[in-house]
């Protein structure tokens, strides 16, 4: 470990037993690990310098913005540093011609809309958690949020970032750079290729129109067909979520949003855009939502607000009607929704353990939430199956282990069943030519770390493709 008195110097440090447990997880409570030294860091220079002492004594660290990931991405390490940018929260610059705005890391999702709102601006991304979450753990996850089926994801936002490479230097990566494109790899790569300490995002105008509907169907199926409906039509709604009994159930409990009784799904449907446009979207859409047995539409923005507040909280609602649960975060092909639900049905139903499905109906990328009771024994390892069996269908069907959480910790074990040793190591070369030495959240993302001096695995060897010349390894 780094002698404290040397980290001193450079930053405000935590070191406290019982303050060190703040940080023990991230909205993964399931792992945890108490980190060996805390860094309250203010700037991109005191980060170079913690990184760089990191480098001297071959310390890990990981970066952690508000620590709501779900996949245990900010995991801290018992022998690491933990750099918290949660203190790194100014709006730097807001370029209103040229739709830029400069921030902080520690900046939150929502800060940068609330900055621009009354300009007629916003940031288009918004995940759930936008109240709270950095937008550099956005950046570190590639984040995604209801309406990113038309806007897309984070990536698509990101204009350059300022990073503290794992060695220790502050670089600019930039969408104009000439070359490859360094800021996309950079994007989603989850703290493994260094510390973004500068973010400049894209702002969007604010719709001229936007029409929100509520669809209720006695079952999930009739949901799911008015979705394919939608989409074969040539709409793109801004967002398409569905919920399930179970997650309504939740929802109800916990923030009262009063969907209509009975349902067996509800779908959430937001057109926007240019008046005209909307309004002749939504002619289409009521005729291909009538076979719902309630359709509403919300007349103002507080009956928006109402219709999205029960999709808003559905995560946090579950904790209403089970004592523990898992947030799953797989993805199928849209078409493969129906038989995909119908079979996590099954899977929940011979294992005995509830799931709740919320998700974005529009990119096929499910939210299962899968509860359990942790006091009963064996139904966490219940839970566990059953999650991964999920994950299992979504690679069968097609689809992706995540779709906008990450990889973290959690489900690292999942990547060799989406791809290749090859596949694998030739993304630990990408990994290797930003980090080296292995420092840079070391054990997320990879299950078996097998190239540049990290833990032994099972290839020891050169790559292939160093060893034929086509790759070269630092
Ligand atoms: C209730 C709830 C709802 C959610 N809804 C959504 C949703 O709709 N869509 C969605 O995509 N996610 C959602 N999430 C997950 C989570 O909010 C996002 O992954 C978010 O981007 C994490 O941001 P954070 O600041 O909390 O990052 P953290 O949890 O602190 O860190 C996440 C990862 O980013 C890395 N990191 C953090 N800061 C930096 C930095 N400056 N530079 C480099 N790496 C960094 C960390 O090392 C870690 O790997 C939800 C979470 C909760 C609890």
């Amino acid at each position: 470990m780094i002698p404290l008195d040397e980290l001193r110097e450079v930053a405000e440090i935590i070191t406290d037993p019982v303050r060190l447990r703040t940080y023990e997880s991230d909205g993964l409570t399931y792992h945890r690990a108490t980190p060996g030294v805390v860094v309250l860091a203010e700037s991109a220079e005191q980060i170079a310098a913690v990184v760089r002492l990191c480098n001297v004594y071959g310390v890990p660290f990981v970066a952690r913005g508000s620590g709501t990931g779900l996949s245990g991405g900010a995991l801290p390490r018992t022998d690491g540093v933990l750099i918290v940018t949660s203190k790194m929260r100014r709006i730097l610059e807001i370029d209103l011609p040229g739709r830029r705005a400069v921030v902080e890391p520690g900046v939150t999702n929502l800060a940068i809309t609330e900055a621009v709102r009354e300009q007629g601006y916003y940031y288009a991304p918004d995940p759930s958690s936008q109240q709270i979450c950095s937008i550099g753990g956005n950046v570190a996850e590639n984040s995604g949020g209801a309406h990113c089926l038309k806007y897309g994801f984070t990536v698509n936002h990101v204009e350059a970032c300022e990073i503290v490479t794992p060695d220790g230097d502050i670089i600019q990566l930039d969408r104009m750079d000439p070359g490859y494109d360094l800021l996309g790899a950079f994007v989603g790569s989850e703290g493994t290729l260094g510390i973004t300490t500068k973010i400049t995002v894209r702002l969007s105008r604010t719709p001229e129109s936007v029409i929100t509907v509520l669809a209720a169907y006695d079952d999930i199926e009739q949901g799911g067909q008015a979705v394919s409906e939608i989409i074969g039509a040539g709409i793109v709604p801004a967002a398409i979520e569905m919920m399930d009994a179970l997650a309504i159930e939740a929802a109800e409990a916990a923030v009262a949003c009063r969907y209509p009784e009975k349902a067996g799904a509800v779908l959430i449907v937001e057109l926007d855009g240019p008046q005209q446009e909307v309004e002749r979207q939504f002619e289409q859409l009521k005729e291909i939502c009538r076979g719902a047995f309630e359709l509403r539409v919300a007349a103002d923005a507080a009956e928006r607000a109402a219709i999205w507040r029960g999709r808003k909280s559905a995560f946090a609602a579950v904790g209403r009607i089970s004592p523990a649960y898992i947030v799953q975060d797989g993805v199928v092909p849209r078409t493969a929704l129906p038989q995909v639900l119908a079979a996590i049905d099954r899977i929940s139903q011979e294992h005995g353990i509830r799931v709740a499905n919320v998700f974005h109906a529009g990119d096929g990328n499910l939210h299962p939430l899968v509860l359990f009771d942790d006091a009963e024994p064996g139904a966490g390892e219940r839970a566990e199956t059953v999650s991964g069996a999920i994950l299992d269908l979504c690679i069968e069907h097609g689809g992706s282990i995540t779709g906008e959480h990450g990889v973290g910790v959690d489900k690292s074990r999942y990547m060799p069943k989406m791809f290749t040793d090859e596949d694998l190591d030739t993304m630990q070369l990408v990994r290797c030519a930003f980090d080296p030495h292995g420092l840079s959240n070391p054990g997320k993302v990879f299950p078996t770390p097998r190239l540049c001096g990290e833990v032994p695995g099972v290839r020891k060897g050169v790559h292939p493709l160093v060893e034929a010349g086509k790759a070269e390894q630092f």
